[in-house]
C-alpha cells in the first residue's frame, strides 16, 4: 500500500504558502507508517518545532490500473475518506531552499491520519464536496472540490501515468488555506459536509 500525495491543488493556498502555481500536479509519496487510523492520537515528534495540519479529501484504490484515462477514472477509485497531511513545515522549509526532496517532511511517522471510507457515490457530485477541519472546536480550514485545480479524475490519470495504482493505495487530493501549526494537547475534527470522518488529538 503507497501514500501518494498532491500538493498546490488549491489556490487560496498556493497564495497563502507564496508557491508558484504549477503547470502540473505536485505529486509526493508517504510510506505505509505514515498511515494513522481510527483517530489513533498523534504524538508530536522531537525532530521538528512547526508540525502544520492540512486537510484533504483521501481517495481509495479499489482495483489495480496505470495509464487510466481520466473518463475512466471511477472504475478505479470508488470511495472517499478524510485525512491529515502531517507536514514539517520547518523541514520542509529547509529542504526547499536547499532544493532537496521532502520526503522525511511529508512522510514521518503518523504524518498521514485518514478516516474510514464511504462510497463516492453517496455524493452527488463529486466536483461538489465540502469539508472543513476544527481545532480545538474553531473552524480552521474549509474547502469544496469545486476549489480544485485538478479534479478528481485528473488527479487519478495523472498519478497512474508514473505509479500503478493498486488495491489499497490512497491518494491525498490536496489542501485548501488556513493550514497553521499544531500544539501538544490540540483536538482536530474533520467533516466531509456535516459527517464527522477525523477526531483525535495530538499528544
Ligand atoms: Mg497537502
Amino acid at each position: 500500500m503507497k501514500i501518494i500525495g498532491v500538493g498546490r491543488n488549491y489556490v487560496a493556498h498556493i497564495a497563502e504558502l507564496k508557491n508558484e502555481k504549477p503547470d502540473a500536479p505536485v505529486v509526493f509519496l508517504k510510506p505505509d507508517t505514515a498511515l494513522l487510523r481510527q483517530n489513533a492520537p498523534f504524538y508530536y515528534p522531537d525532530y521538528s518545532k512547526d508540525i502544520h495540519f492540512e486537510c484533504e479529501l483521501v481517495l481509495r484504490i479499489n482495483r489495480e490500473g496505470k495509464h487510466i484515462k481520466p473518463e475512466f477514472a471511477f472504475k478505479y477509485c470508488q470511495e472517499i475518506g478524510l485525512g491529515i497531511d502531517f507536514t514539517a513545515r520547518d523541514l520542509q522549509e529547509k529542504a526547499k531552499e536547499k532544493r532537496l526532496p521532502w520526503a522525511i517532511s511529508k512522510g514521518f511517522d503518523g504524518s498521514a491520519p485518514v478516516s474510514q471510507f464511504v462510497p463516492l457515490s453517496n455524493f452527488a457530485d463529486n466536483k461538489n464536496i465540502g469539508f472543513h477541519l476544527l481545532v480545538n472546536g474553531q473552524k480552521r480550514q474549509e474547502g469544496n472540490t469545486s476549489q480544485m485545480i485538478w479534479s478528481f479524475a485528473e488527479i487519478i490519470s495523472y498519478v497512474s501515468t508514473f505509479f500503478t495504482l493498486k488495491v489499497g493505495d490512497m491518494i491525498f487530493t490536496g489542501t485548501p488555506a488556513g493550514v497553521g501549526p499544531v500544539q501538544i494537547g490540540d483536538r482536530l475534527e474533520g467533516f466531509i459536509e456535516t459527517k464527522k470522518f477525523l477526531d483525535f488529538e495530538v499528544k
